[in-house]
């Protein structure tokens, strides 16, 4: 087992272990979200054949080259198409057709004049105008040709894409599977949130943020309770998260007598690829795996409320992400102005929860108050962490660093944009 690991050996080495979730059929109504596990190539051309952008009168342009407003040219009107309908009629020499947004263009047609610009007049119609060649006709597969790889495997799916699915005649489209995430909390202190918290109890408010986490990376969490502080009740929660496809624990991973989880998973058979990552918050970050090559992932996580939010975000995202087949695994990142100065020790990285702000076409950023590892409040009121590397000892107010966005919010606006 490694130990006291930088960020990006730590991240490289789960990563290494993690590799995509076997595919699943879902129908595409409910795929928003989910990432596709397989290529999609049209079999059908998209339009199905060419037809009219507008509501008006479909015409040979040959019969039109004199047309102006002062002279119109009178077509005799000899059918009409509607959306869905089959022209069988070609239209001749001297005649237009009454044609419909989305019918098709009939053959002898060459465009289509908008109804507001002519004057229809019984059986005839007065056309002002020689419109452009195929002007208000949409090609024969102007949007997809069949053979066209449409979708690549990786591409998450959003409303667009359930709607070419669907045009495509795909009702049922390939995912990746999402992972199964077993949560267990431990520590004797540890209540749930209606718990009795007399005598220096806390609740487990991981057992939320975790949650809420796997939730948002589109994971599915299954919670396995709170252990005590003891071998035994620590391996029985384990267990039970054998089938998961990852197991998350959180406390009882550091040094401390009761710090069990550890020494429990060895016993479990885990092999612990590390533990200790050169960061902050978050340093007693443990991983390996259970249960031979096909095994849960598991990651220990720090107790404290925000290492474990950190560690979660910074380790176990990236991995779930991969397994549910995401080609970009990291959050959004922003160089953003210091508007105050930080400093720390040089050996960790440190990720510093700030608060971002729009200023004059730049985005600034300012601590987002207690730097502790249990103070979850600057969590909810911060939008990203700074990421303050490991060597550094300084950074200077206004000087300009990276920060991970983990607020999608930040980028929500209160103008229109138009
Ligand atoms: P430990 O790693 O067990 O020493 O825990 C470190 C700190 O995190 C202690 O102050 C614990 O009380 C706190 N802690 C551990 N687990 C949780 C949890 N599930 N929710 C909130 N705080 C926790
Ligand atoms: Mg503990």
């Amino acid at each position: 087992m490694r130990t006291e690991l930088a960020a990006a050996e730590a991240l490289a080495l789960i990563l290494d272990e993690t590799l995509p979730l076997a595919p699943e059929s879902v129908d595409v109504r409910a795929a928003q979200g989910r990432v596709l596990a397989e290529a999609v190539v049209a079999t059908r051309r998209i339009p199905p054949a060419d037809n009219s952008a507008m509501d008006g009168y479909a015409v040979r342009r040959a019969d039109l080259g004199a047309a102006s407003a002062e002279r119109p040219v009178a077509l005799r009107v000899a059918f009409e198409i509607a959306a869905g309908g089959a022209p069988q009629q070609v239209l001749g020499a001297g005649e237009a057709a009454r044609i419909f947004t989305g019918a098709p263009i009939p053959r002898g047609a060459d465009a289509v004049v908008r109804q507001e610009d002519v004057l229809r007049d019984g059986e005839s119609v007065r056309i002002p105008l020689c419109p452009a060649p195929r002007e208000n006709v949409r090609d024969a597969g102007e949007d997809i040709e069949p053979g066209q790889l449409v979708l690549e495997p990786g591409t998450l799916i959003g409303p667009a894409h359930a709607g070419m699915l669907a045009s495509l005649g795909r009702s049922v489209v390939a995912v990746h599977q999402r992972p199964r995430v077993a949560l267990l909390s431990s520590g004797d202190e540890l209540v749930e949130p209606d718990g009795d918290v007399a005598g220096g109890r806390i609740v487990s408010s991981n057992s939320y943020t975790l949650a809420a986490q796997c939730r948002e990376v589109g994971a599915e969490p299954v919670y396995l309770g709170i252990a005590r502080d003891t071998p035994e009740a620590l391996e029985q929660r384990f267990r039970g998260g054998l089938r998961a496809d990852v197991i998350v624990s959180s406390a009882g991973v550091s040094v401390g007598d009761r710090d069990y989880v550890r020494g429990v998973l060895t016993k479990l058979g885990c092999e612990l690829r590390f533990w200790g990552v050169r960061i902050k918050p978050g340093f007693p970050l443990a991983f390996g795996r259970l249960g031979g090559d096909a095994g849960a992932l598991v990651f220990g996580l720090p107790g404290n409320p925000v290492s474990a939010m950190v560690t979660f975000e910074e380790f176990v995202r990236p991995a779930l992400r991969k397994l549910t087949g995401h080609r970009a695994l990291f959050r959004p990142q922003v160089r953003a102005r210091l508007a105050e100065r930080l400093a720390k020790k040089p050996g960790r990285l440190h990720f510093v929860r700030v608060v971002l702000e729009h200023r004059d076409g730049e985005i600034v950023a300012r601590s987002a108050g207690n730097q502790s590892s249990g103070a979850l409040l600057p969590m909810l009121r911060g939008q990203g962490l700074l990421v303050f590397p490991a060597e550094a000892s300084e950074l200077r107010e206004g000087e300009v660093a990276s920060v991970q966005v983990l607020d999608p919010g930040f980028f929500d606006a209160s103008q229109p944009g138009f």
